[in-house]
């Protein structure tokens, strides 16, 4: 895969070529490419930005930059990411979405937005998908886009070092994982719960689920349907 991404703070998204990014990048199962919008500017001050058309707070991403930018580059088979609290929810199954994808380029607004003519444009020669990753402001588009690419990235085939573990993350399979524990057995006067510790495998899947279940009609009963079982069906393995 792919991934552009365009931001005035390109040093923000230093941490893509960290961790399992970076292996991923090292071993040429990513490229990632970061550029700063201010290069496609033409003015003495590098404005990216400028007042709001009907007037109102804050600035707004000229189009005449951003415009000419992705037409550098975004090509019409990429899939255009912009992040926008005003964007459709970021979920696992848009992440599962995207993972298929080969060409990724992510636009990162700042100040009050992007002016919507750049998004609408794209969109006439290509896919868009604004998207939001939840429902709160951040300043800038940045950590947004980190955190969607380390979401769709983690589920290409080769990147984790056991393909199992995102298939039983939470919402791989509609619910919130229940909760792990590792060595030792008894720590702070806390015990790992004994059908953990007995081997019966069936009997540990159950407990699992069970668990779950719990947590999910505790936390989030949102993700289930009026049976008490996930809304969402689990999905297949990567194309
Ligand atoms: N005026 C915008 C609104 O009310 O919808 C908020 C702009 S915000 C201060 C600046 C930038 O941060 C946005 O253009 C977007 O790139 C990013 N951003 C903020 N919150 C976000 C969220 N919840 N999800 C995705 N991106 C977000």
């Amino acid at each position: 895969m792919r991934i552009d991404v365009v931001s005035i703070f390109p040093e923000y998204l230093d941490p893509l070529r960290m961790a399992l990014l970076g292996r991923a990048i090292d071993r040429g199962i990513l490229a990632v490419d970061v550029h700063d919008l201010r290069d496609w500017t033409h003015d003495v001050h590098r404005a990216v930005d400028d007042s709001p058309y009907g007037g109102g707070p804050g600035m707004v991403m000229k189009p005449q930059v951003w415009g000419p930018c992705l037409d550098d580059v975004c090509p019409d088979d990429a899939v255009l990411v912009v992040p926008t609290p005003a964007g459709e929810p970021f979920t696992q199954r848009v992440a599962e979405e995207l993972r298929n994808e080969s060409h990724l380029v992510f636009a990162c607004g700042r100040y009050e937005g992007i002016d919507q003519r750049v998004v609408d444009d794209v969109a006439r020669r290509g896919r868009v998908r604004e998207l939001s990753i939840g429902d709160y402001v951040l300043i800038g588009g940045e950590v947004a886009a980190i955190a969607m690419i380390e979401s769709v990235v983690r589920l290409i085939d080769g990147v984790l070092g056991n393909a199992a573990s995102h298939q039983q993350d939470s919402f791989s399979d509609g619910l919130l994982e229940g909760p792990s524990y590792t060595r030792p057995e008894h720590w702070r006067g806390l015990s790992v719960p004994p059908v953990l510790l007995g081997g019966d495998h069936a009997a540990i899947t159950r407990w699992r689920h069970e668990q779950s279940l719990a947590r999910t009609r505790a936390r989030r009963p949102d993700l289930l349907d009026e049976t008490g079982t996930a809304a969402r069906r689990p999905t297949p393995p990567s194309s």
